[in-house]
């Protein structure tokens, strides 16, 4: 049994002013080391012989630049085209890439891929819980399912599902049948956390409907929200032998996300950014987090939005530690002072010129981080510890802080660029803010110009009736 692994993963922000460039993926062919990082797994299926025919993934973003989105596709399909003939294609993606001039480019992928590997071989694909599915999507894949959890802990485990239906339905000579239901609902990920309600229970009601045969799988897919596309919006599928099983399980899990809809909330407070700062400074516990979500580069948000900081200089609280803002001129100028030096710098506001400005700063060089490929460094202005970095990155980790001198259970106010807090982060916080602060993954998601998404759609058209219809593949 022959099966190929590729995949272009990335999730773009139709509001972010930086595109996302060929460079900016990282690149795994078979035989490179990543290779076995990525699917450990793969060794466990005897009898199977797997090819890397490409695997992309890049953080969140602004759209793909058209190019760099041809190049990976070429050679993703020139790889195919010289492993045929093949029994099935294994897809890493994540679901919601945009790519400049294109609508719904995940579907333009698989169907090239279908024209090349034929009717016969078999497509699985493996999706973070925020993308957005089409028809032409689930036209094409013979499989498709979906991370379960929101902090996405279930990532790992989510590929190897896909590549074990893969080949499961590869023995047996099963083509699953496919049902859908899109649900016209775009809510933002800090909503739908898994590890609240009613994120938990929806997610937890998959389980019940997968019963083998008849129904193989079935997944929630929440959406991406920021990706300004007709086929944004969350929906429910299911795969299996039975039309009438998956049909029911994809109606069932579909209504009750409906149901639901008006529920979803942030988890935890979510203020302006001085009220966040204000409440954080009153409280006695510590360390308390705040997010600066509206810039969270891990959803989309560019990362160099300074309308925090800038707040926070102005406040000036005795203890808050920042992370982070990426400015490799910056960081550079700070190296080349060298540790302990004053500086007078202007940071961040250069990448999202449609949401900040560089942002005056005086402060004293504290810590230096001389990575490899990406260098940071801390700046101390006052009560504030501002991390620089050169290029953009989301601190979701305690070794992260550590690495530049901060332990983090000794401040008072750690803010971090993120939506909801990262696992490790959450286990720290005594307490947690989400601050509704300005950026390309602002929170308010009504007040943004879409153009493209289809209408009516929960919260767009909030008084909108709706009842599930199946779409039967
Ligand atoms: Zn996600």
């Amino acid at each position: 049994m022959k099966i190929a692994v590729c995949g272009i993963a990335t999730e773009s922000c139709a509001f972010s002013p930086l595109p996302t460039r060929l460079e900016d993926f990282r690149l795994t062919r078979a035989g490179d080391p990543g290779f076995a990082e990525l699917y450990p797994f793969l060794p466990r299926f005897a009898g199977v012989e797997f090819s890397g025919a490409l695997t992309a993934k890049a953080m969140p973003g602004g759209p793909v630049e058209a190019l760099a989105y041809q190049t990976i596709k070429e050679e993703i399909l020139d790889n195919l085209d010289s492993l045929l003939p093949l029994d099935g294609v294994y897809l890493d993606m994540h679901g919601a890439m945009m790519v400049s001039g294109m609508e719904d480019a995940e579907g333009d992928l698989y169907a090239a891929i279908r024209a090349i590997v034929g009717r016969q071989c078999l497509l699985s694909a493996s999706y973070d819980l925020h993308g957005n599915v089409s028809e032409r999507v689930m036209e094409h894949l013979d499989i498709i399912t979906g991370y379960r959890t929101a902090p996405h802990i279930d990532a790992g485990e989510t590929r190897e599902r896909a590549v074990r239906l893969l080949v499961h339905c590869l023995r047996r000579g099963i083509r699953p049948r496919k049902a859908f239901v899109k649900i016209p609902v775009g809510l933002p990920g800090e909503k739908t956390s898994t590890e609240w309600e009613p994120g938990r229970g929806v997610y937890q009601a998959i389980a019940a409907e997968i019963d083998g045969e008849r129904v193989m799988d079935a997944t929630i897919q929440v959406g991406y929200v920021w990706a300004d596309e007709r086929r944004m919006s969350a929906c429910a599928i299911a795969i299996g032998r039975d039309s009438a099983a998956i049909s029911a399980a994809a109606q069932s899990l579909a209504q009750r996300y409906w149901d639901h809809r008006a529920d979803f909330g942030f988890g935890v407070d979510a203020l302006s950014v001085d009220d966040c700062l204000e409440r954080a400074l009153a409280e006695d516990a510590a360390p308390v987090f705040i997010s600066d979500s509206g810039d969270n580069p891990t959803a989309g948000g560019v990362g160099d939005v300074t309308y925090f900081l800038k707040r926070a200089l102005a406040l000036q609280p005795p203890d808050l530690v920042y992370a982070s803002i990426p400015d490799a001129d910056a960081v550079k100028r700070c190296i080349n002072a060298g540790l302990g030096a004053d500086v007078e710098l202007e940071i961040g506001g250069m990448l999202d010129t449609l949401h900040s400005r560089p942002l005056p700063v005086r402060g004293r060089v504290q810590f230096i981080r001389s990575e490899e490929t990406n260098p940071q460094v801390l700046l101390r202005a006052g009560g504030i510890r501002i991390i620089m970095t050169t290029t953009r990155t989301a601190f979701h980790h305690r070794q992260q802080f550590l690495d530049l001198g901060i332990k983090p259970e000794a401040h008072h106010i750690i803010a971090v660029k993120i939506g909801y807090l990262a696992p490790e982060l959450k286990a720290m916080a005594r307490r947690s803010y989400l601050a509704l602060s300005p950026g390309a993954v602002n929170q308010d998601i009504v007040s943004l110009p879409y153009k493209r998404i289809s209408r009516p759609c929960y919260p767009f058209d909030a008084d909108m009736d709706w009842a599930p219809h199946v779409q039967l593949y």
